[in-house]
């Protein structure tokens, strides 16, 4: 008898969960209705890190304010846009950074229109999108936040008579082989990658690195974030192809990306301090964190090239770099890649990047295998931090005595970043 019960109460919960969201989708699609004949189209958008930056237009010039917005039918959630003229048409784009634009992990759980609000004197319009990108629909996962994510499924939806946009936003733990983070202990194996010696033994960056890599993992999960390294042990990686180093944070839906490495100066032995290497052009906020608390530590490098500020630098390709590599693959019998000028130097950065950051592992070299993720508009938020100089005493005496603290270090500029404590 209990179990007849049983099954009549899951019967009778389906129907109503059924109609629960047969209604608030049907809702959203009503609200279709009451958009404008015309429509705006999308010409590119990406999620990088946290952030979707997102960038259109429409072919006709919009004199009154302009907004994106998130809407169903209890509110509108104002999301920003920078609309502007272009000749005869109206464009937006969220913002110049990759790295900022729409945060994802506020928005809110709920089904939502992704529409152009129109400000006609208090007379409120709404505008559809089209995407025209050659990218479909996406799927993200927030970073853990008191055991909790979301996930957010972003659908371009061709089904009715008029394009659109659609955010479903539900509460949903992350599947087993999706990470909030990737940290990455440079080398491995093989490749020892630099040494420093003090008094009469050699230390290996690749030992030091899985070291501090390991400690900073438990510091994070006890933080409640869920990390994965691309290596636990003292083994070797390839760069590119199934299981290589570049792809695994983006294998593993990873937020941010973060490389540990070591540094060694040739020639001046006085050479210390913390180098944070990063994409071009984006917010700084992470890498400014990160760098001033390793410098409490070890200091700042006093390295000038590439420079941005205090501990933050990018390297990238000059006409030169780019001339030296394509003779040294046509010398290699290797085609050259499309390699752009002033894109990033470093691997980890450019190709977990992937076209946010000029990746170009394209499968083109059997040699260098594929970056499954170069053409992707999804990816980690990509840093390698150089977090002392090996070959120089003063750091590589801090490197040996005191490495809880570049654990340490690390693991508070992330929660501060993430505002996770
Ligand atoms: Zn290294």
């Amino acid at each position: 008898m209990k179990k007849i019960f049983l099954i009549l109460f899951i019967l009778i919960v389906s129907i109503l969960a059924y109609f629960y969201f047969f209604y608030r989708n049907e809702s959203l699609i009503s609200l279709l209705e009451t958009t404008e004949e015309e429509e705006f189209y999308i010409d590119n958008y990406s999620i990088f890190g946290q952030h979707l930056n997102i960038s259109g237009c429409i072919d006709e010039v919009i004199d009154n304010d302009l907004s994106l917005v998130l809407k169903n039918e209890e509110e509108d959630i104002v999301l920003g846009g920078n609309f502007y003229k272009n000749e005869n048409r109206t464009c937006f784009k969220i913002s110049d950074k990759i790295n900022d634009g729409i945060f994802l992990d506020d928005l809110k759980i709920g089904s939502y229109l992704l529409l152009v609000r129109e400000n006609d004197n208090e007379n409120l319009k709404y505008y559809t999108l089209q995407n025209k990108t050659k990218y479909e629909n996406l799927e993200y996962y927030t970073v853990t936040r008191n055991d909790k994510n979301n996930k957010i499924n972003i659908i371009f939806d061709i089904s009715k008579e008029k394009n659109y946009v659609e955010f479903k936003i539900e509460e949903e733990k992350l599947k087993d082989d999706v990470y909030d983070i990737v940290i990455d202990p440079g080398h491995g194996g093989k490749d020892v990658g630099s040494s420093g010696t003090l008094d009469g033994t050699t230390y290996y960056e690749s030992d030091l690195t899985l070291d501090i890599a390991l400690s900073l993992k438990e510091k994070l999960e006890r933080l409640g974030l869920k990390v994965k390294l691309t290596r636990e042990d003292d083994t070797y990686l390839e760069p590119y192809g199934d299981g290589g180093r570049a792809l695994l944070p983006n294998y593993y839906k990873s937020k941010y990306s973060i490389s540990l490495h070591l540094n060694s100066a040739y020639g001046n032995m006085n050479y210390g301090g913390v180098e944070v290497y990063t994409p071009n052009d984006i917010n700084y906020d992470f890498s400014i964190i990160l760098a001033n608390n390793v410098a409490e530590i070890v200091g700042y490098s006093k390295k000038g090239t590439d420079k941005i500020s205090n501990g933050v630098y990018y390297t990238y390709f000059t006409k030169q770099d780019i001339e030296n590599s394509n003779s040294e693959m046509l010398e290699k019998n290797m085609k050259p890649y499309d390699i752009k000028e002033n894109s990033p130097y470093m691997y980890m950065i450019r190709e977990v990047g992937g076209i946010n950051t000029g990746a170009y592992i394209d499968g083109r070299n059997d040699y260098y295998g594929l970056n499954n993720y170069y053409n992707s508009n999804i990816t980690a938020e990509p840093y390698l931090i150089e977090m002392a100089y090996i070959n120089y005493n003063k750091d590589l005496n801090k490197l040996i005595k005191d490495k809880e603290d570049f654990a340490e270090a690390i693991c508070d500029s992330i929660s501060e970043y993430l505002n996770i404590s």
